[in-house]
């Protein structure tokens, strides 16, 4: 059944093909018919013409004798007679004036409908048969006026009985159209409309399996198909930019030679440590260890031996530290500890944990009496206090250690549990 909905309510492609059809169709429709009505124009006018012809014959003989008598009557009468006949909207009898008797005589009749008369003008010689003497001629022309009427009458019929045709096809062919092609269109359209590549894509009323050989079933197939590839490589596509991002958030937080934190992650890690104790009101202490005479071992051993010392003392006091003290290198052969929840007592002991640790590092590859050492200066950082004011503090203890021959720590007098602060 056609569906008068969705005729009525019909989408623009719908509207495109209806135009296009009724625009085909009705050209057809004129250039057909226009052909057809043409011939039978030109065999209607076959018949009237042997129709005339046929009239002419069964009168001829009597018209040759009766102007051959100079019978004028009796011409007239006759004349008369073939204009009764519908097929003739014009008859003229032309009298050859070498017949006796005659000057050239014309005897013309002429239809009411003559105007309607077919433009081409037909002849037929008059011969009176029985003394085989040739009387003249008849000319003539055609009356179209009844095959005009039937082939116009003809042609709104045909016109009309195709006009219905093409809307009971048309209705036919948009049904077919909506059925097969604009329904799923249109839901093909929602999913798209609907599809979000981050989340599986799973359109609801997919009628995939009702032909499968259809290019309908095969379309939707494909952009399902294409639906979840592209959520799958957006899946991986993002875990991909997670992993990458975690490793560049990585080597910009790393020294590149120890593996530990470099500056600026030492830094901003520290910083918020502690924020985070000055609202939780716990201690924390800090450490600035430099390398004792660092520069000769370049100079002897080479820049590489000296990047090696640099890792094995990286390790050395990273083995020292628990898991929430903050170790970074913050310069050449310098690195810095944050230490949190450690009192004077911790700090203390820790210092000279890393000395001893530092001390007796195996750095045999050096030489074989080759011995290194570091110096530590060390405070507690103070309620509110900022990261760079005891920083500063911490580096002058470090070099009040470098001051006092180096490989010992150093804090200020009222941070040490004892009044001593040398150890060597
Ligand atoms: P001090 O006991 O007074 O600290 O003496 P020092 O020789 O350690 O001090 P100085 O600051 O004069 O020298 C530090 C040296 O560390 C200079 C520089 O060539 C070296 N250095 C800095 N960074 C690196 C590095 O990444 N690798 C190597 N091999 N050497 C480095
Ligand atoms: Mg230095
Ligand atoms: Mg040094």
């Amino acid at each position: 059944m056609v569906n008068l909905n969705g005729v009525l309510n019909i989408s623009n492609l719908s509207r495109a093909l209806l135009i296009r059809i009724l625009f085909f169709s009705g050209f057809f429709t004129l250039l057909i018919t226009s052909f057809q009505l043409y011939s039978d124009y030109q065999r209607g006018v076959l018949d009237i013409q042997r129709e005339a012809e046929l009239s002419i014959k069964q009168t001829e003989e009597s018209l040759a004798a009766a102007v051959f008598e100079l019978y004028d009557v009796r011409v007239e009468s006759i004349l008369d007679s073939i204009n009764s006949f519908n097929a003739f909207a014009e008859v003229t009898l032309i009298v050859d004036s070498k017949l006796p008797g005659y000057n050239s005589i014309n005897y013309v009749v002429t239809k009411k409908w003559s105007e309607d008369a077919i433009k081409k003008e037909y002849s037929k010689e008059l011969t009176y048969k029985a003394l085989n003497i040739k009387i003249g001629k008849i000319n003539y022309k055609l009356n179209s006026s009844p095959l005009k009427e039937k082939i116009f009458s003809q042609a709104w019929t045909i016109l009309l009985s195709q006009f219905i045709k093409t809307i009971f096809v048309s209705a036919f062919i948009l049904h077919i159209f909506q059925k097969f092609v604009i329904k799923h269109l249109a839901e093909i359209s929602t999913w798209l409309n609907n599809f979000k590549p981050d989340t599986s894509y799973n359109p609801k009323n997919i009628d995939l399996e009702s032909d499968s050989s259809n290019e309908m079933t095969k379309l939707k197939s494909a952009i399902l198909e294409m639906g979840q590839q592209v959520y799958r490589h957006t899946i991986e596509l993002e875990s991909m930019v997670a992993l990458r991002t975690a490793e560049l958030e990585k080597l910009a937080y790393t020294d590149g030679l120890t593996g530990i934190a470099n500056r600026s992650a030492f830094f901003s890690r520290a910083e918020a440590e502690l924020r985070k104790s000055h609202r939780l009101s716990y201690d924390v202490g800090i450490l600035m260890l430099d390398l004792d005479h660092f520069k000769s071992i370049n100079d002897t051993f080479g820049h590489e031996a000296g990047d090696n010392v640099l890792k094995l003392v990286a390790d050395t006091i990273s083995t020292c530290l628990r898991e929430i003290d903050m170790f970074g290198r913050v310069g050449g052969e310098e690195f810095a500890i944050l230490v949190p929840g450690t009192d004077k007592f911790g700090m203390q002991a820790l210092a000279e944990r890393l000395k001893s640790a530092v001390s007796n590092t195996d750095v045999s590859f050096l030489d074989a009496e080759k011995k290194i050492s570091v110096s530590i200066g060390y405070t507690k950082i103070y309620p509110n206090e900022s990261l760079k004011s005891a920083l500063k503090r911490a580096d002058e203890n470090l070099y009040s250690a470098k001051r006092n021959g180096r490989n010992c720590y150093v804090t200020e007098i009222d941070f040490l549990p004892k009044v001593v602060n040398q150890t060597d």
